[in-house]
Order: C-alpha cells, then structure tokens, then sequence
C-alpha cells in the first residue's frame, strides 16, 4: 500500500491513511520510540508484530462486546478500522505501580491496587500529556464515566487474555473515538508498545520498557507474546471471510 492514499495523520510509530469516506488503514511502521520521541530506534518486522498482537487483541474485545474500531487485518502491518471522531485523551489503566506513578508519588513499583486506577491524560506531548481531574474533563466536554465504564470492562478482558499466556497486566494506555453514531469506541492500537507487562509473579518486562530501560531484546519479547497469543487457536488473527465483504 503506498502513499497515494491521503495522510490523516503521521504519528510516532503508525500512519493513519484515509481509504474510504469512513474507513481508514493504520499502518504500523517498524520504528520504537520512547519519552516523548526522544529516544528513537527502527526495529525490522516491529511494525507487523505489533499489528498482528493489535489485531488479537481488537479481536478479542470485539467477541467480548466491547466496540473497537478494527475491522480487519490483511496487509502485514495494517489495519482496516472504522474512521473516527478521536478524542484527544490517553486513558491510563494501572493494576500495579510502575513507570510514571511511582517518579511522581511515594508509592514504590509493583504495589498491587485493589482496584484499578483509571487515569485521564490530555494527549499532547508539547504539554507533557499531563494528567486531568474528572472536574477538567467535564470541563473539557466529556463524561469521566463513560470512559470509565468501558475501559475497567478492557481491563478484565485483557487480564484474563494476558493471564493465560503466563503474563501479568500491571498498565496500559488506551484511546477513543466517536463512531458515526456519536457512540464512543476504542481506538487506536493496543500493543506491548502501549502496556507494561511482567511474566507471572516477577518483574520481568515483555513491554517496551525493554527499550526504555536497555534491559535486553524488544523484539524477541514481543514475538514471544505473539507467538502465545497465536497458540490460544480461538483467536487466530486473520479476520474471516464474513467481515472482510463487509
Ligand atoms: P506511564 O504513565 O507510567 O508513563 O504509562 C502508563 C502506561 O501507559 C504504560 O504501559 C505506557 O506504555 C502507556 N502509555 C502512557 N503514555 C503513552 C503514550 O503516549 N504512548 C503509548 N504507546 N503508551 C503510553
């Protein structure tokens, strides 16, 4: 697929092309960045492991009746997903402390919350995607609640798909969007770029803090949660045939 298709958007690591009137392509491009673009790598094949594990996941929530964009998968690295109103906040889920929580509080890395943490944050790196109040965003025209809602039902969802290949969830990071019916819809990829993950009861990273933190091989971590998640076969990644004349 080459660029002749109009360039909505060129993030960090994804492109999003326009393909129809409501439907775009989400490429994943091999590249791995870090704070905030700073700290910057290309990694060969990244951008097609990442759009297969986002494709299973997408997948996944799909089945479990939570409405996403994905529509299906048919080039190596991309995404056909429904085009989208995107609302310009990061919702942050955290099981357990790590990363941003523990730099700006007292609260030490790997404490286990009894009950989620749902963090709001403004998506702009030029202000450092700094964290709202429920009051802010209400302000800002939103309803906490609703994000709320869906995201702690993501939340179980990606426990239990995480738990059966013997990794723990401790965050992740996720966005929306408002379909064509004004009904709000998740976004956006949902990747190891985008959580934390540990192998079952330790600290070791499968996540990009590999990257982050120069502690071993990005890639062979992720094509391990690949490969896992391929083998659980109720979920092969492909989309059928029904979705795909859709
Ligand atoms: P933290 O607040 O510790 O930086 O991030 C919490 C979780 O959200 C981590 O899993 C992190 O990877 C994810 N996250 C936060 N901000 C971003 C972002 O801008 N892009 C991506 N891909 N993930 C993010």
């Amino acid at each position: 697929m080459g660029d002749f298709m109009l360039i909505l958007n060129r993030g960090k690591v994804k492109t999003v092309l326009e393909y129809t009137k409501d439907q775009v392509f989400i490429r994943f491009e091999d590249d791995v960045t870090a704070f905030e673009g700073a700290k910057k790598e290309s990694m060969k094949d990244k951008g097609s492991i990442n759009c297969k594990i986002s494709t299973i996941i997408f997948k996944r929530l799909g089945e479990s009746g939570i409405k996403n964009h994905w529509i299906d998968t048919n080039g190596l690295a991309t995404m056909r997903c429904h085009k989208l109103d995107i609302v310009p906040l990061e919702v942050v889920v955290r099981n357990k402390a790590a990363g941003s929580i523990c730099r700006q509080t007292t609260i030490k890395k790997g404490t286990e919350f009894n009950e989620p943490l749902v963090e709001f944050h403004l998506k702009d790196d030029s202000k450092g995607d700094p964290l709202l109040t429920p009051d802010r965003m209400k302000l800002m025209g939103y309803d906490p609640y609703t994000f709320i809602s869906i995201t702690n039902k993501v939340n179980i969802e990606l426990i239990r798909l995480f738990n059966l290949i013997n990794l723990d969830l401790v965050d992740f990071k996720i966005e929306f969007g408002y379909d064509k019916n004004g009904e709000l819809v998740l976004a956006d990829e949902i990747s190891p770029d985008s959580m934390r993950l540990w192998k079952a009861g330790t600290q070791e990273s499968f996540d990009k803090d590999i990257f982050r933190e120069d502690k071993g091989d990005l890639l062979a971590a992720y094509r391990t949660i690949l490969k896992d998640l391929e083998r659980l076969d109720y979920l092969p990644y492909l989309d059928s045939e029904k979705n795909k004349k859709e």
